[in-house]
């Protein structure tokens, strides 16, 4: 159990931003030297969001643990430099998954089952096993007040207030503060509806955060604390900023830091120094110069699916203080284009990963296109294997190569499916016969660098470990026909039965990585491979210009 819990809910409408709320306050606890943790709890039925369709969910955020989990996740991670686990993201489907289990064993002892107690029960567990160890435990509750599937979770962070003891709670709403342009004015009406709806479920909030696309006056301060029964000092805005990565340093000029430390009795464990921090920011936010990389995918309209990809670029970016611009180019499109036409102008060229058949022939153009122009390039998972379907048809010449993925029936099956592997300690082996979709090879793994490689330059290490979402694999069978036409395989599994990093010689920047780099960029660490791929792109527009 946690020493301290802060409970964090949303009100008025979705994606207000709880999720860099939370991480906001997380970096700030960590900044006094707290020891602190995450969780977040989604109120769905599906047990974890790998089976969703990341257009609508936007990206699954893989853990070193194999979770796959809500890209929340991803910004508690890059937040504060936390490394989580399965622990730190549960859902309604797995706690029922759990009970219903427990019942069928006969655990309940013939007890009709119910949701009060034994969900929520079930939920308060999870809470405090998330938090064991800890001085404080920051708890996301997803979703709206107001949504029925959230009601189990409310109540059980109601009665949390019981089984710790209400000096050691906090309760934090996050709402929306509107501003209507025909009336000049802030609408604070939203708010007060949304805290009432919390406290008939039992919930008073402590601290009220209120995000607004203007400054809040104080006017509208005073009414929301006098209506929503908070402290004025207790009502904190967050105005729209330029980069997520400001609002740790808002929240700490509104004070909130401050306040949540005091409302729990918490004393600082060391100085706080933001400066480094504030550096990154000020670094986002008045780049030099830019470079401009393409980002070759298939979209239909969403970003969402490549969060941490796009937070990478921006960690990479602020290292340089330059801006990466990024040009998304629909990988079908470029079926039917001249590369020149829309890869022309670029200083680097990204095929990030990916599953499904649409637009790998784009993808494949793309590469080739990088390739003999000798433009920087990165593939990741997906952009990897394609790289190594287009290094075998068009450097080998192996016409009729492909990946298993996209043609069963290809004469070269370069990328394969993988049958059986190891992780921590424990063989997995594929079912043929009930797979369906599941069984990816997910989580950290360790990679071997060969020595004189731009691998090895990269990492400057010999042995790495990096985060994996995927089923197919490079064919071993091709390795040695492979190298013999100058590909270098830089990075393998320790027992070298998976290739993980793929190169080209001749060429001033072309790497392929089986695994995904961005799950472990931070904006004070930016990843290594992305870092390089940003900095080479930059020189080769530097050199553009030069000529
Ligand atoms: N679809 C590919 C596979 O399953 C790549 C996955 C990915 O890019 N994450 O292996």
């Amino acid at each position: 159990m946690a020493k301290k819990y802060i409970f964090i809910t949303g009100g008025v409408v979705s994606s207000l931003g709880k999720g860099i709320t939370s991480a906001s306050l997380g970096l700030l606890l960590m900044s006094y030297g707290l020891k602190i943790s995450l969780v977040k709890i989604d109120p769905y039925i599906n047990v974890d969001p790998g089976t969703m369709n990341p257009y609508q969910h936007g990206e699954v955020y893989v853990l070193d643990d194999g979770a796959e989990t809500d890209l929340d996740l991803g910004h508690y991670e890059r937040f504060t430099g936390l490394t989580l686990s399965r622990k730190n993201n549960f859902t309604t489907g797995q706690v029922y998954y759990t009970v219903i289990t427990k019942e069928r064993k006969g655990d309940y002892l013939g007890k009709t089952v119910q949701v009060i107690p034994h969900i929520t029960d079930e939920i308060k567990k999870r809470i405090k096993e998330a938090g064991k160890d800890k001085d404080v435990l920051i708890v996301e509750i997803g979703g709206t007040i107001g949504d029925i599937e959230g009601l189990p979770f409310l109540e059980a962070i109601r009665q949390m207030r019981y089984d710790v003891g209400k000096d050691n709670c906090l309760y934090i709403h996050l709402t929306l503060v509107p501003y209507i342009k025909v009336a000049g004015e802030l609408k604070t009406k939203p708010t007060q509806h949304s805290v009432k709806e919390l406290q008939s479920i039992g919930i008073s909030p402590d601290i009220i955060v209120c995000r607004s696309e203007k400054r809040l006056t104080n006017e509208a301060k005073e009414k929301i604390a006098m209506f929503c029964n908070v402290e004025k000092e207790a009502v904190i805005n967050a105005v729209d900023v330029d980069t997520v990565y400001e609002i740790p340093l808002r929240f700490k000029k509104e004070k909130l830091d401050e306040l949540v430390l005091k409302k729990l009795g918490l004393e600082p464990k060391k100085e706080q120094d933001l400066s480094q921090w504030q550096e990154m920011v000020e670094s986002i936010k008045k780049p030099k110069d830019s470079v401009s990389i393409a980002f070759v995918g298939k979209y239909v309209g969403l970003k969402e699916s490549y969060k941490s990809l796009i937070e990478a670029f921006i960690h990479s970016g602020a290292s340089m203080n330059i801006k990466v611009n990024l040009k998304w180019i629909e990988a079908e499109e470029l079926e039917e284009t001249e590369p020149d036409k829309l890869l022309g102008d670029v200083d680097g060229i990204l095929v990030p990963g990916g599953f499904g058949l649409r637009g790998i022939e784009g993808k494949i153009k793309a590469i080739q296109y990088a390739r003999e122009n000798k433009i920087p390039f990165l593939g990741i998972c997906l952009g990897m294997q394609a790289a190594a379907v287009e290094f075998a048809r068009h450097v080998v010449g192996l016409k009729n190569a492909h990946s298993e993925e996209f043609d069963k029936n290809a004469e070269h099956k370069v990328i394969h499916l993988a049958k059986r592997w190891e992780k921590d300690g424990q063989i997995i082996e594929r079912d043929e016969n009930t797979d369906k979709g599941g069984t990816m090879r997910l989580g950290a793994y360790p990679c071997i660098i060969a020595p004189s490689t731009l691998a090895h330059k990269i990492y400057n290490k010999k042995k790495i470990s990096e985060r994996h979402r995927h089923r197919y694999e490079f064919n071993n069978d091709y390795k040695e026909l492979f190298k013999k036409h100058g590909l270098v395989i830089s990075g393998e599994s320790p027992d070298k039965e998976f290739v993980e990093i793929i190169e080209i010689k001749e060429h001033p920047f072309f790497i392929g990585v089986q695994f995904h780099p961005e799950f472990k960029s931070r904006p004070l660490n930016p990843h290594p491979v992305i870092k390089s791929f940003v900095e080479k792109s930059y020189e080769s527009k530097r050199a553009k210009a030069e000529n």
